[in-house]
């Protein structure tokens, strides 16, 4: 199904309104986000380049397709050989004519009462356009860079089964389809590693979004990058605010400057370890070599074993040579698995969120096990790795000597957030028939 049908809108009369103000959309966008009441972006948009009327007698633009030159396309309006030339060697400087992308629009116009175009418009990416113009005796070109203004968007939304259906407020109406699909793919990466956006997310849960975004005239988007992110599953709240390192790319944080890009505690109890991860090992019980997927820590029965990240419960009860096992899966489809307790706690069972660090058992030696011991294995992709070497990405939390400028920055962000309503009164909105026929509202 797609994205469109599956999204509301928070006012059906407005979407239509809006829908028709169609090119002055942005215009009416930037002066939107400058009345609202929360300080506007420190950045000044760039003022648009004037641009000559080029396109006196505009006819319409040729898509440069796979495998056509561009020497046959300016053949094709009837240029002659000594025009292509100049044109490419034109060309030459700001782009390989061989390496013009497939797509690429060329825009043709003439003077009055003439066929042969005397202006060429050749777009070289979606920020940068190539002018060429003849004037006698020869050809001209010109660089344009397409203007952009930057624009400040904010959106809620409340889940009703998935992120996909979720009833969305605010300023939805600023984004296409596309870049909503977008956003909601950047928003579970943001929070990949406290929450799984296919599994965890409940009716009820909501969200508030603050992005700026650098658009362009025609309405498609050059960058976008999220400002403040308020998540509330269930009865948590997670709050993101960015960071922008030294690379260019952003990192997120908690509102206490926690990382939200989790790590795994490197071990789940604080005992010496007595096996080691190998791909071959005599085991004492079956009296055979085979593999020791995991790691074994020599601890007393009873010993806490804590959960090395936060996650979700899938398995929690007794299986086989494992004895009891809980099996978690966080972030990028890892697992965990903690075998041969001698007990679960009470509230450990499918579908139960756990924190990192948060006990979940006691050390034993139930199932395949010659004395107590803890046997933790970790499987990245459905492979067994070994936890003490897996490289994953970490990321560490902030320092004192950052703490204090992130919350002036986090403090700033997050009044963006405030005031944007989430959308929990909208069934009135959907009370048409004809609305309630296609998807009724439970
Ligand atoms: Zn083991």
């Amino acid at each position: 199904m797609g994205i469109r049908r599956k999204r509301k809108r928070a006012t059906q009369k407005e979407s239509g309104r809006w829908a028709k103000l169609g090119s002055l959309l942005m215009l009416a966008v930037f002066g939107l986000s400058l009345a609202l009441p929360f300080p506007p972006s420190p950045k000044i948009p760039t003022p648009p380049e004037p641009i000559p009327e080029l396109w006196a007698t505009p006819r319409p633009g040729d898509k440069l397709n796979r495998g056509m030159a561009l020497s046959s396309v300016l053949a094709g309006r009837g240029l002659d050989a000594a025009q292509i030339r100049e044109i490419t060697s034109l060309l030459r400087p700001y782009k390989d004519p061989r390496t013009l992308r497939p797509g690429a629009v060329m825009r043709f116009s003439s003077a009055p009462g003439e066929e042969i175009p005397n202006r060429i418009g050749i777009e070289l990416n979606p920020d940068s356009i190539l002018h060429f113009a003849r004037v006698a005796p020869g050809w001209t070109v010109r660089l344009e860079l397409v203007p952009f203004v930057m624009d400040t968007v904010r959106i809620s939304g409340l889940i009703e089964s998935s992120l996909w259906s979720a009833r969305l407020g605010g300023d939805l109406d600023r984004l296409g389809d596309k870049e909503f699909e977008e956003l909601v793919y950047a928003l579970a990466d943001v929070f990949a590693w406290k929450i799984d956006f296919t599994r965890d997310l409940r009716r009820g849960d909501a969200f508030r979004i603050a992005l700026e975004r650098k658009v362009r005239p025609n309405g498609s988007i050059r960058s976008r990058h999220f400002l403040a992110i308020e998540l509330r599953n269930r009865e948590r709240v997670i709050r993101a605010i960015p960071i922008t390192g030294p690379d260019g790319r952003f990192t997120y944080y908690d509102e206490d400057g926690r990382s939200l890009h989790g790590s795994f505690l490197r071990y789940p109890v604080p005992y010496r370890i007595t096996s080691h991860f190998t791909n071959r090992r005599y085991h004492p019980i079956l009296k055979r070599y085979r593999k020791h997927e995991g790691i074994d820590y020599g601890a007393p029965t009873g010993t806490p074993v804590e959960a090395t990240a936060s996650g979700v419960v899938t398995r929690a009860g007794f299986a086989g040579g494992y004895g009891r096992l809980v099996e978690l899966r966080h972030a990028r489809e890892i697992r965990t698995r903690y075998a041969h307790l001698s007990a679960i706690a009470a509230y450990i069972r499918p579908g139960v969120h756990v924190n990192q660090g948060e006990i979940i058992g006691k050390v034993g030696a139930s199932g395949l096990a010659t004395g107590p011991h803890l046997h933790y294995e970790f499987i990245l992709d459905g492979k067994h790795r070994d936890p003490l070497t897996v490289q994953l990405p970490e990321q560490p939390s902030l320092d004192r000597s950052r703490m204090e400028a992130f919350r002036r920055d986090r403090d700033k962000a997050l009044r963006l957030l405030e005031g944007v309503p989430i959308p929990y009164d909208l069934h009135v909105a959907f009370a048409e028939p004809s609305d309630r026929d296609r998807r009724p509202v439970r």
